[in-house]
């Protein structure tokens, strides 16, 4: 398990207040944590202060002659998620090893964030997915006005809009864990900037779409006896854990501020699919006309969502599938494109984008 957040923040790291006291090899902990995940683990990765700063310990729960002074005060009644416990812990002097420098806590810690961020950028295409074959099956299934639903004009342009946010969500993700498996400096730099474009639109994105593939199911999609209200609950945690949305599109401007490297491999990355759809093009321009340098911190949004989304088309457009990119093009980056509800779409090639959900 990973125990950072305390009741006074959680994307505030740095104001973490356990204390940590050497004892000889090891190092005594004292504090609270506010939310401990998966607390039935062996180990669990901590931040705590010490002379020399924030440092990362591993306080294991087992010592050889029993269990650790790590308390579990009460477990969160959380709105879903129900599968993995989280809870509220006390370490009251539990035993913990150093791991990394005194004062380097959070860039020891952040080797296993990267892991769990990317985990947080493709869990919602997963969730995404899982809603639109419950709703592939229900729609082919159900008859209303003697037609079924999978043949009615209006399901079918709701549909496809769905599947373009799901496909997107999957290429992003993708995308981003492929130069995360890499071992370029390129690589690590270009996943970095992905994961966190990749978590902030599929998570911004995600609710929305699941929302909207309950009402597919109707009253149906509403009850507990679907997976619907499931997906429902866990589709908002990935946007909130490992990085809420401002503190991702912070880190993003300070990746591309901080890490040249990052920037120029998304660069390359967006120019890779200039060319093929001029509509593509216009976008990107529009996007360096309108942030020739980084936005204002209140833009920040604004920017993510912006170029995550011509990350999203770039994949797209190269992996060569015609009525997924240039639906995507068409109703994501043209100007007028599309409307702001899902399913506020128009001259998209429905058959073929439905037959992705099979
Ligand atoms: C189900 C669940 C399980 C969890 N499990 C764990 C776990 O195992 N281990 C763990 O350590 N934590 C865990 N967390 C905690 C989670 O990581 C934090 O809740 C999250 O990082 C946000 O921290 P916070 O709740 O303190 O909110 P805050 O840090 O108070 O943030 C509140 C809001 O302010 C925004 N914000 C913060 N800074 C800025 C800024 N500079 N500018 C603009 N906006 C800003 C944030 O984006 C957020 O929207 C879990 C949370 C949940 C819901």
């Amino acid at each position: 398990g990973m125990a950072m957040t305390e009741k006074q923040g959680g994307s505030d790291l740095r104001a973490n207040a356990t204390r940590a006291e050497p004892e000889g090899e090891m190092w005594r902990l004292t504090g609270h944590k506010w939310f401990c995940s998966a607390p039935m683990s062996d180990g669990f990765l901590t931040l705590a202060q010490t002379g020399g700063g924030l440092t990362c310990f591993l306080v294991p729960r087992w010592l050889e002659d029993g269990r650790n002074a790590i308390r579990l005060m009460r477990l969160k009644d959380k709105l879903g998620n129900r599968a993995n416990a989280s809870a509220e812990i006390e370490y009251h002097g539990a035993l913990a090893h150093r791991l990394g420098p005194e004062g380097r806590g959070v860039r020891t810690i952040i080797e296993m964030v990267h892991h769990t961020r990317l985990d947080t950028a493709v869990a919602p295409a997963g969730l995404m997915r899982a809603a639109l074959v419950e709703v592939l099956a229900w729609v082919e299934g159900r008859r209303a006005f003697q037609r079924r639903l999978i043949d009615q004009p209006l399901m079918r342009a709701v549909l496809a809009d769905l599947v373009l946010e799901w496909e997107s969500a999957l290429a992003l993700a993708m995308r981003a864990a492929e130069a995360f498996d890499g071992t370029s400096e390129d690589d690590r730099a270009f996943a970095r900037i992905a994961v966190a474009l990749a978590k902030f639109l599929n998570n911004k994105r995600c609710p929305v779409a699941i929302v909207e593939a309950m009402e597919c199911l109707g009253g149906m999609g509403y009850v507990e006896e679907t997976p619907m209200p499931m997906l429902y609950r866990e589709a908002p945690l990935n946007g909130i854990w490992e990085g809420s949305g401002n503190v991702i599109c912070l880190d993003i401007l300070r990746t591309l501020s901080q890490v040249p490297r990052a920037g120029a491999a998304l660069a390359a990355e967006l120019d890779a699919a200039k060319g093929a759809d001029r509509r593509y093009d216009a976008a990107l321009a529009a996007h360096r006309g309108r942030w020739p340098g980084l936005p204002e911190e209140a833009e920040a949004r604004w920017f993510a969502e912006s170029l995550a989304g011509l990350l999203a088309a770039s994949v797209l457009i190269r992996a060569g599938n015609a009525a997924v990119a240039d639906g995507y093009v068409a109703t994501r980056l043209a100007p007028g494109g599309r409307g702001h509800v899902p399913g506020a779409v128009g001259g998209l090639d429905t058959g073929a984008l439905i037959a992705r959900i099979r």
